[in-house]
């Protein structure tokens, strides 16, 4: 499994690295700020059967 994954920032175009929490549930969203331009991001982590990992983002408006 992995521990930490990526997306890039709908604002600025940075790649973020993000770490990750499979204990807290298969499908996650929340929202985070992003740390280089403080854009916030709306992220979506799905874990699959055979533990990829799948993370998108969206701009929170
Ligand atoms: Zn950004």
């Amino acid at each position: 499994m992995e521990e930490e994954a990526s997306y890039i920032c709908d604002s600025c175009g940075e790649e973020i690295i993000i770490p990750l929490d499979p204990s807290a549930g298969r499908r996650q969203q929340y929202t985070e700020d992003c740390p280089v331009c403080c854009h916030p991001n709306v992220i979506t982590v799905e874990f699959g059967r055979k533990g990829q990992v799948r993370v998108s983002s969206e701009s929170e408006y």
